[in-house]
């Protein structure tokens, strides 16, 4: 059975102090995870060795760092290897989010890189994808979402993306407010899961875990997530505070 689980993307927000009172307070609703769900903290680098002292002994929760570089190591002043990220013990890497592909001009190909140092240091990749609104109004979502999944994934071997996590997640509702309505999000990780199928066969696409993200919160997370192909999300706004992304991981399958 694919893991299910509830991602917190704390972006560029919150000092450290305020990250471990949160990940302090959250633990707390942690203790009746199942042996399938996750609750995984994507914090800012700077946090990572803390948090992850934190989760010591927890079997249930990781951390993520938000990035990493798409070189094993050098010249490269300010950026995080997946060599660095691994020597501190961290567990995944958000890889593609939006933000990330729109400020910082991250292509597929560069992608594709990144997701092969993470594998290969032994990093677990969470890749993000996600259409922006034009793309959305003209009904090619997707194949547009197809086209990133192909560009950066499709050279793995089945081995590589046996359990491997995607987050599908619209640009038009990130930060915005607006969610996908659960029926377009069941479309559309229904549908990716078809394309792992067709080249992967089901075995490998039923084992891998389909995130949602684009605002989602307390009110609307069990209904996105009893969707049979959504198996949790990535969450940001609402996972900056406690009660809110509380009741998120109690709303995990
Ligand atoms: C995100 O940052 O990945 C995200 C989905 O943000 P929000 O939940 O705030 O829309």
């Amino acid at each position: 059975m694919r893991k299910q689980i509830a991602a917190a993307n704390w972006k560029m927000n919150l000092t450290l102090q305020q990250g471990e009172l949160l990940v302090e307070e959250l633990l707390k609703s942690t203790h009746d995870l199942n042996e399938n769900q996750q609750v995984v903290f994507a914090v800012p680098f700077p946090y990572l060795v803390n948090v992850k002292k934190m989760l010591a002994g927890n079997n249930h929760v990781f951390v993520a760092a938000q990035n990493c570089y798409n070189k094993v190591s050098g010249a490269y002043t300010g950026e995080v290897s997946a060599e660095i990220l691994k020597s501190i013990a961290v567990d995944y890497v958000v890889l593609g989010h939006s933000e990330r592909r729109e400020y910082f001009n991250e292509s597929n190909e560069m992608l594709a890189e990144k997701i092969n140092i993470c594998i290969e240091y032994g990093l677990k990749p969470i890749f993000c994808c996600g259409e922006a609104l034009e793309i959305r109004e003209a009904g090619t979502q997707n194949s547009f979402v197809e086209n990133q999944i192909k560009e950066s994934l499709f050279h793995l071997s089945a081995e590589q993306l046996f359990g491997f996590v995607i987050a599908y997640e619209p640009i038009w509702a990130i930060g915005t407010g607006k969610t996908a309505s659960s029926e377009q999000a069941q479309e559309i990780h229904a549908y990716i899961r078809s394309v792992l199928a067709s080249k992967y066969g089901n075995e490998v696409a039923d084992s891998i875990s389909i995130l949602y993200g684009g605002s989602v919160k307390a009110a609307n997370a069990k209904e996105i997530f009893g969707q049979p192909d959504v198996d949790g999300g990535l969450v940001g706004g609402a996972s900056l505070m406690a009660a809110e992304f509380a009741a998120i991981i109690k709303s995990l399958k």
